[in-house]
């Protein structure tokens, strides 16, 4: 399974925004709004979370 994330908190919580002319996603968690997000299989996603938490307690 894909899991299509934030680059910025790495939350699954996203919507894509129509009306622009490429479109663009945001976040419900930190508000991030972008025309970037990340996209990773289930093993790709558990390291990104770690590295996302590990990050944070340094
Ligand atoms: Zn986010």
């Amino acid at each position: 399974m894909n899991h299509r994330v934030c680059p910025q908190c790495g939350s699954e919580h996203i919507d894509f925004e129509t009306g622009y002319i490429t479109g663009k996603y945001r976040c419900f968690d930190c508000g991030y709004v972008g025309s970037v997000i990340f996209e990773f299989d289930d093993k790709n996603y558990e390291r990104f979370l770690k590295q996302l938490k590990g990050e944070g307690e340094k």
